[in-house]
């Protein structure tokens, strides 16, 4: 029974963690998202791209359930989206989620910001959740700033403690919106630096971006969204080189 379950943890740790199928959500009369099938498997980056009020924030936002779905499907390693409770606060911590604005807490220090959600969802105690967020705050770049409140911070140290507080919780896929459209020019390469290094590391990471440099070097995928539907996935070479639909070549050629 034992070797049973071992095998199955094995197939489980090579599969595919996200699993989008016939995903289809409106906001009223408007169909945002439109029959999306997406598979993300395990240490795979995909990059999202598409003309603004294609999809993109809300995709994003069905996988870790601040947007709730019409029909279809969402699996995280091969479970269904719980709908509340305990169980969608775990959801939320196995899905890290990094915004345009940096959501921070703003009456928390730096420090407190990395360390509360690893007490409450992940139940460490606080020493240990402590010495966890500093050494995060160490990787991304801002351990001095550990005591400031985020207010204190640049943006772009902002970003990257936000990126800390996401790791912290030890999350199975990271999900980036825009993460970098709110900074300052001078700031976007020190969050697309973290960025790149958790790529590197191994992290599955599902990026919304128009950073095209970060595309063409970190992703796996591409994935181009339009008028709520995904209308063509290529690596980065096939698909900034020999884009196939219209709707790719024209987005293209506004942004390259
Ligand atoms: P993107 O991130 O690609 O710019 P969004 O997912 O933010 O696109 O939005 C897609 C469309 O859905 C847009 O037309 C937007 O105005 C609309 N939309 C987004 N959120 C809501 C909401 N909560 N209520 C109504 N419409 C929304
Ligand atoms: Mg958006």
């Amino acid at each position: 029974m034992t070797e049973v379950s071992v095998a199955k943890e094995d197939v489980a740790a090579t599969g595919d963690l996200v699993v989008l199928k016939s995903v289809n959500k409106h906001f009223g009369a408007l169909h945002v998202l439109q029959d999306i099938d997406l598979t993300i498997a395990r240490g795979e980056v995909v990059v999202v791209i598409g003309p603004s009020g294609s999809g993109k924030s809300t995709l994003c936002r069905t996988i870790n359930r601040l947007e709730t779905i019409d029909s279809g499907s969402i699996t995280i390693d091969g479970k269904p989206l719980p709908h509340e409770g305990k169980e969608l606060a775990r959801l939320r911590a196995d899905v890290g989620m990094v915004f345009q604005s940096f959501n921070l807490f703003a009456h928390k220090t730096v420090l407190e910001n990395v360390t509360l959600g690893q007490v409450k969802v992940r139940k460490k105690d606080k020493k240990t959740a402590e010495e966890r967020a500093r050494a995060l705050l160490d990787r991304v770049g801002v351990a001095a700033q550990a005591e400031k409140y985020p207010a204190q911070l640049s943006g772009g140290q902002q970003q990257r403690v936000a990126i800390a507080r996401a790791l912290a919780m030890e999350p199975k896929v990271m999900l980036f919106d825009e993460p970098t459209s709110a900074l300052d020019p001078e700031m976007i390469n020190e969050v697309l630096e973290v960025m790149q290094q958790l790529a590197r590391d191994g992290m599955t990471m599902i990026v919304v971006t128009h950073e095209m440099g970060f595309a063409r070097s970190a992703a796996n995928r591409v994935v181009f969204m339009a008028d709520g539907r995904i209308v063509e996935q290529a690596t980065p070479d096939q698909f900034f080189s020999n884009p196939r639909s219209d709707r790719a070549k024209d987005f293209l050629s506004k942004i390259l």
